[in-house]
């Protein structure tokens, strides 16, 4: 049913218009033009701050529960310029850039899905069709959306790799922005006058538990910035990091570990420490016996794929949509690889991806 060529075409097609977060303004053109041969129109739901467009959706109206189908439309880095190549069965990039099959991949599918239902005059529930911008900075395009801009009874966030997953859980993220502020000396004549900033981060960082820290969590300092010259005791440190946890009291635990030492730390040697810790999402789980997961596995069950039902360590529109009452789950429709140049998507997976999602929509049709 679904139209290969066509899909295939479309996610070509997009992966070409260069769409780095916050600058989506030619990405959204195309689909702009794509829904309007099928007489719809694109609102803006909600802006991020900095961002050339904002948030686009629209409806389709249907029968049964109402469900939210979302992509997001940027890119990452190196993204400008790709040059999608086809090699045996597989997508790439020319080898310079990324492919963008996070998320063009989620967007060329649900393009293909609303071409399908229209032109085949498929019964399904109604469908509230979001594309996401700047997922990849933080989720702030899906953050700029209000509570009651969204209505939606569940959701389908495509925005995976492997189409046999169902992610239905996703840890909470916490940042830490960290300065120290030691004092400065000439590192050959007053030496003694000094406090070095960057050892006294150092010390704490050298203590601290980082990487996987159990099933459930992870620590990273992800970002170290400091000092002047050989010659001068650097006075000043800046540090990025997170945790995340599927549990709570562990990322509790894990960043108050992360900040003692850096506190202990300072005050040993007589620095002044700020610690500033920002969420940036909260977690999600849905039951593995919700009806959402439900539909999706038997949906690959039709397809002969065997359903994985999954975590994840990462963040995405989801947990944002989740937090806003709408249960929410993620899907794969086949990129691998993705944030690196090595990103690429077997066609065939694109393909029996959508179909997927298609299986699912129609699944929740109530005549
Ligand atoms: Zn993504």
């Amino acid at each position: 049913m679904i139209n290969k060529r066509r899909l295939i075409k479309t996610f070509i097609d997009l992966v070409k218009l260069d769409s780095l977060s916050l600058r989506e303004q030619k990405a959204a053109e195309y689909l702009r033009k794509y829904l309007k041969r099928y007489h719809l129109r694109l609102r803006e739901l909600g802006r991020p701050p900095g961002g050339e467009i904002g948030n686009l959706a629209c409806h389709l109206p249907g029968r049964g529960p109402r469900l939210l189908l979302n992509a997001h439309i940027d890119t990452v880095s190196p993204g400008k310029g790709i040059r999608p190549t086809k090699r045996g069965r597989y997508i790439r990039s020319d080898g310079t850039t990324i492919l963008g099959a996070d998320n063009k991949a989620g967007v060329a599918a649900i393009l293909e899905i609303i071409a399908i239902l229209i032109e085949k005059n498929i019964p399904h529930p109604p469908l509230d069709i979001l594309f996401t911008v700047a997922e990849e900075i933080g989720l702030i395009g899906a953050k700029a959306i209000s509570q009651d801009e969204l209505k939606a009874d569940y959701g389908l966030v495509l925005d995976g790799g492997d189409i046999n997953k169902i992610i239905n859980q996703a840890p909470t993220q916490d940042n830490l922005f960290v300065t120290i502020v030691g004092k400065a000396a000439h590192a050959g004549i007053h030496p003694e006058e000094g406090i070095n900033a960057i050892k006294v981060a150092s010390a704490a960082i050298a203590k601290m538990k980082l990487g996987r820290i159990d099933q459930e969590t992870t620590a990273n300092i992800g970002l170290i910035r400091g000092g002047k010259a050989t010659n001068i005791i650097p006075e000043e440190v800046e540090l990025k990091g997170e945790a995340r946890s599927h549990n709570l009291i562990k990322l509790k635990k894990q960043v108050a570990q992360m900040k003692n030492l850096l506190q202990a730390s300072s005050r040993q040697a007589g620095a002044k420490c700020r610690i500033q810790v920002e969420r940036m999402y909260n977690s999600f789980r849905i039951e593995p016996e919700h009806q959402l997961v439900a539909r999706v596995a038997k949906a690959m069950r039709q397809e002969n794929i065997k359903p994985q039902i999954t975590k994840t360590g990462g963040g995405s529109d989801a947990n944002i949509f989740n937090e806003l009452g709408i249960p929410s789950i993620i899907l794969g429709v086949g990129a691998d690889h993705v944030h690196t140049k090595k990103e690429q998507i077997l066609m065939s997976d694109l393909v029996a991806g959508t179909k997927i999602v298609l299986a699912t929509i129609r699944g929740f049709y109530r005549g």
